[in-house]
Order: structure tokens, then C-alpha cells, then sequence
């Protein structure tokens, strides 16, 4: 009687555990389309999210990246970023793209980097006749963020110490002089 007893408990708790579930809620999540102002906030790593159930196919996509750009500056380039600012359901999701113009005539994306992403390229359109070169860009990041060497550098503001400069760069103080009166321009 004893033995039956137990089988019958062994036998329900066999049952039972077999339906146990015992995890977290999955932390990812589908949706997290950004909001710019969220009234009471706490701190979140990236944007705000618009309650899911709202979320509408506006939010994940843009139109526009077939516009040439605007390269008529010194560097002859221009950079359209399409970031978390302009998908916002990009937000969390951690990339980016971006079109990068070349004008025909030896325009140039002058060196920089993105401090929240590494950058490759997915694309590359050789000019046809006068037209921009263009090259289509992938981000690891929702907000890649970006410095341009030439304009941290000598365009800073406050300045650098010409000194430091000179030094660093094995340059005449003259020129660093002369660099640091240039207007830096930033092709984004
Ligand atoms: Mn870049």
C-alpha cells in the first residue's frame, strides 16, 4: 500500500513537472520604434520605444536614397545618412546605411571614423559622364555617429596647441597655422 502510495505521488509530480515552464520573457523584443520626447523618462540605452501594437510600416521605411547629393563643397562629397532619426524602427536594431556622393570631378570622402560602429561598403556606382560617383555604405550601429580627422584635428574649437601640433604631425608651425585658419567643412 505504501508502494502504491508512492508511485501515485512520483507519478503525479512526473506529470506535473513535465508541464513546468520556468523561464524569463524573452528580453528582445519586435517592435521598438523610437519617440523623440518621451514625457517621463527614465534613462534607456537608445530611444524610447512606441508601444508595439502602434507600430505601422512608416516606421521601418524611407524613401529619398536615390537623391543625389549635394557635393558642391571643397571635398566634392556628400553623405546622407539614414539613421535611427530617419527609420525609427531601426531603433535597437543596431545598422544603419548611408549614400555617399562623389562628384566627378575628384570628389573624395575625406577620412573619418564612427565612434559606435565599424563601416563597410556594400555598393560602389562608377560615375556615367558628369554625374556622381556613389557608394552605398552599411553601420553597426543605429547611430553611427562620425569624426572627420582633418576637422577634429586642425578645426577644433576651442584650437589645439599649435605646438602640440606642430610636433605630432612633424609639421612647421606655419602650416599648422595656416591649417587651423581653414574652414573644415563637414560633407554630412
Ligand atoms: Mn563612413
Amino acid at each position: 500500500m505504501k508502494g502504491i502510495h508512492f508511485l501515485v505521488a512520483f507519478v503525479l509530480l512526473a506529470l506535473s513537472s513535465s508541464f513546468a515552464f520556468a523561464f524569463d520573457p524573452s528580453p528582445l523584443q519586435d517592435f521598438c520604434v523610437a519617440i523623440n520626447d518621451p514625457k517621463d523618462g527614465v534613462f534607456v540605452n537608445g530611444k524610447f520605444c512606441r508601444d508595439p501594437m502602434l507600430a505601422t510600416a512608416n516606421d521601418f521605411s524611407f524613401s529619398g536614397l536615390n537623391i543625389p547629393g549635394n557635393t558642391s563643397n571643397q571635398v566634392g562629397s556628400n553623405v546622407t545618412l539614414i539613421n535611427v532619426d530617419k527609420i525609427p524602427g531601426l531603433n535597437t536594431l543596431g545598422i544603419s546605411i548611408a549614400r555617399i556622393d562623389f562628384s566627378p570631378y575628384g570628389g573624395l570622402n575625406p577620412p573619418h571614423i564612427h565612434p559606435r560602429a565599424t563601416e563597410g561598403l556594400i555598393h560602389f556606382q562608377f560615375n556615367i559622364g558628369n554625374t556622381n560617383a556613389v557608394a552605398i555604405a552599411g553601420l553597426s550601429s543605429q547611430n553611427p555617429g562620425v569624426i572627420t580627422i582633418a576637422n577634429a584635428v586642425f578645426g577644433s574649437i576651442p584650437p589645439i596647441n599649435p605646438d602640440v601640433l606642430a610636433k605630432a604631425f612633424q609639421l612647421d608651425k606655419n602650416v599648422v597655422n595656416y591649417l587651423q585658419k581653414q574652414f573644415w567643412v563637414n560633407n554630412h
